[in-house]
C-alpha cells in the first residue's frame, strides 16, 4: 500500500456496525478482491474521492469505466435487449451486494487504528533509513 495516501482520509470512521460515511480507510488500508481484479492491489483504480471528502467505489457506481470491454459484453448485450440499462444496474447491484453496501461499516476498528498508526509511524521514519 501507499501510506502516504492516508492522508487523503478526512472523515474520521464510523464504529464499525455504524453507517459507512465513505472514509475510504478501509479501501485504502487493503484493496478488495473485486479491486484487486483491476490489476492493482496497491491502489486499487476504482477508489474514487468527491469534493466533500468521502469515498465512492467506481465498481459500484461506475463499472463500465472502470472493467475491461470483454468483461462487459454480457451486461451490455443486456442493455441492448432491456430498458433502462438493465445489464449496468444488475452489475452495480452485483458488486454492491458483493461488497456489502448499505449493511454498515464492516471494517474491524482495532485493525484500521493499528493500519492508520504503522502509516503515519512509517511516514516519520521510512523503512530502510
Ligand atoms: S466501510 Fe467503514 S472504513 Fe470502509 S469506507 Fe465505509 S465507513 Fe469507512
Ligand atoms: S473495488 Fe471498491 S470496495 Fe474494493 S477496494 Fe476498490 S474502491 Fe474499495
Amino acid at each position: 500500500m501507499q501510506w502516504h495516501i492516508i492522508h487523503s482520509v478526512t472523515l474520521e470512521k464510523p464504529v464499525m456496525g455504524d453507517p459507512c460515511n465513505g472514509c475510504g480507510v478501509c479501501c485504502i488500508a487493503k484493496v478488495c478482491e473485486i479491486g484487486v481484479e483491476l490489476g492493482d492491489d496497491v491502489n486499487c483504480k476504482a477508489l474514487m474521492q468527491s469534493t466533500d471528502g468521502s469515498f465512492e467505489c467506481g465498481m459500484v457506481v461506475d463499472p463500465y469505466r472502470f472493467m475491461a470491454e470483454d468483461e462487459l459484453e454480457t451486461w451490455k448485450a443486456i442493455d441492448d435487449i432491456g430498458k433502462a440499462h438493465q445489464g449496468e444496474l444488475a452489475l452495480k447491484k452485483l458488486h454492491a451486494d458483493m461488497l456489502g453496501a448499505g449493511r454498515g461499516c464492516d471494517s474491524d476498528d482495532d485493525a484500521v487504528q493499528e493500519y492508520i498508526e504503522e502509516a503515519l509511524a512509517r511516514e516519520k521514519s521510512p523503512p530502510g533509513l
